[in-house]
């Protein structure tokens, strides 16, 4: 288990629900959340995985912005399963079985897009200066267990990193609008 899985699974089974400080955050997740369509959700995506170069620091300084990201981002995957029908609800235990998969899934694959490293090269994906072979150069670790859940994990890694990209382009996008302005 990864920093950032110790670390969300922490977050995730503790209940804050009622503490101030998570108020405060509520606040800035409403905020984020209304925009989650738009530039809010992949801004703070961004900020939680690159805020202060390293990992450790971040999680130190910016639990609470990892601890509302957490929550936006299950709420959005339970969006998705639902919308998907990634369970078929047919009583009340089913739907309590398909709240605990969402939540699952919302939290391993966040996991493991902040920090699911390959164990061989330490994400750097080299290894003796060759392409490392366990994650063939891509620097990420394995998505653990199998079957339905696992595949549901990577679906939702790759639409963390979908929304992170597409963030980094508008973010591009204004820098050179912004560039262009102040040369003309
Ligand atoms: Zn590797």
């Amino acid at each position: 288990m990864g920093f950032a899985d110790r670390y969300l699974h922490s977050v995730n089974s503790s209940n804050l629900l009622d503490d101030e400080h998570h108020h405060a955050t509520d606040a800035l997740c409403a905020a984020a959340v209304a925009d989650t369509a738009g530039a809010g959700f992949g801004a703070l995506l961004s900020r939680v995985k690159y805020a202060d170069g390293t990992q450790h620091k971040m999680f130190e300084s910016g639990s609470a912005n990892l601890a509302g990201l957490l929550r936006i981002w299950t709420a959005r995957v339970i969006e998705k399963g639902r919308e998907r029908k990634w369970v078929k609800i047919g009583n009340a235990w089913d739907g309590q079985a398909a709240e605990a998969l969402y939540r699952r899934v919302a939290e391993r694959s966040l996991a493991h897009w902040l920090d699911g490293k390959c164990p061989t090269c330490a994400g750097t994906g080299n290894k003796d200066r060759r392409i490392c072979t366990p994650c063939k150069g891509t620097g990420r670790g394995e998505v653990g267990g199998q079957g339905f859940e696992r595949e549901r994990v990577l679906d939702m890694v790759s639409e963390l990193e979908g929304l992170l990209q597409a963030h980094n382009a508008r973010a591009a996008g204004m820098l050179r609008g912004a560039w262009h302005t102040h040369l003309s």
